[in-house]
């Protein structure tokens, strides 16, 4: 079984100033690619072969299979989550509203952890908003290529702190970052993840 690239739910352009173009076009189109094009080319022949991708993150253990499944995986769950400012929806209702409401005193509030875990992950890895086992909310620090499937999390939102997904957008200003990128985060994605 033979991995493919998903394509874009937006046009390279779509998300500037929050993305740039470049930033799409080295991130998506470099980056993303090449954790595939190393997953393709290092499962023939193993146990991998022909697992679906979320069954390879919970069961290779660390080393490359994992790390190019699981940003394969991460890749693709933080580009869908986007659209252009202007149609983006900007914040969350009904069920999922509630639900940050409860866990983390407001929508805001969220906001404002969120932002503050993303900004303090050390070195390359992610955040996260994951539902856990006794569907709790939390917000999570992943190093590398850390992902929620393999502690039994479901995810619902990520953020990229890689350097790659900002450096040539705002430098070492990751909080500018972080800030832009719930502009262009479309709250529709979240709340048909989180009642899936
Ligand atoms: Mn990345």
């Amino acid at each position: 079984m033979t991995h493919q690239l998903p394509s874009l739910p937006f046009k390279a352009n779509d998300l500037a100033p929050a993305i740039s173009e470049t930033t799409v076009g080295f991130h998506y189109g470099k980056h993303h690619q090449a954790y595939l094009n190393n997953l393709n080319n290092l499962i023939p022949g193993t146990p991998y072969e022909n697992m679906p991708l979320t069954e390879i993150i919970v069961k290779a253990p660390a080393g490359p299979v994992f790390n190019n499944a699981a940003q394969v995986f991460n890749h693709t769950f933080y580009f869908d989550q986007f659209k252009p400012s202007v149609e983006a929806k900007k914040r969350p209702e009904n069920e999922l509203l509630k639900a940050l409401e409860k866990h983390f005193g407001s929508f805001e509030k969220f906001i404002e952890e969120f932002s503050g875990v993303a900004a303090t992950v050390f070195g390359s890895g992610w955040a996260w908003l994951v539902v856990e086992k006794d569907r709790s909310l939390a917000i999570t620090k992943e190093s590398n290529a850390g992902c929620p499937l393999t502690h039994g999390q479901k995810p619902l939102l990520t953020c990229d702190v890689w350097e790659h997904a900002y450096y040539l957008d705002y430098q070492n200003r990751r909080p500018d970052y972080i800030k832009a990128f719930w502009a262009i985060l479309d709250w529709e994605v979240i709340e048909n993840r989180f009642v899936e």
